[in-house]
């Protein structure tokens, strides 16, 4: 894979986790807001509860979405460096079907999976 490919393929991950993660924050903003509405009592209102649950879960994959987020600035850092395709653990070139589902890896499939 080339430079130029490699932050195709880094920026076009960056670009729908940025998309999901405004998704999700508008989800949850959402969620806040009707929440507003019941009485905040989550153990003894089922919808309270309910949506406790949901604003958690929301939560939790927004900070999950900001983390890849993160997690892919480093890579296009890692780009620009050259060393996009090199394993940060054993040294070794990590494969190019691997960054393509994972285009925020800094490892290989062997030292991820020793891990
Ligand atoms: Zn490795």
């Amino acid at each position: 894979m080339d430079e130029h490919a490699a932050m195709e393929l880094v920026e076009r991950a960056r670009s729908e986790t940025a998309h999901l993660a405004a998704a999700l924050a508008r989800q949850r903003d959402e969620i806040v807001a009707s929440s507003e509405f019941t009485s905040g009592d989550d153990e003894h209102d089922p919808e309270g509860a309910t949506i406790a649950f949901e604003r958690e879960q929301v939560q939790a994959l927004l900070r999950q979405a900001q983390d890849d987020l993160a997690a892919l600035g480093q890579a296009a850092e890692r780009v620009r460096a050259g060393v996009y395709e090199i394993c940060e653990r054993c040294g070794g070139p990590i494969a190019e079907g691997r960054l393509t589902a994972l285009p925020a890896t800094r490892t290989c499939i062997a030292c991820a999976n020793r891990r």
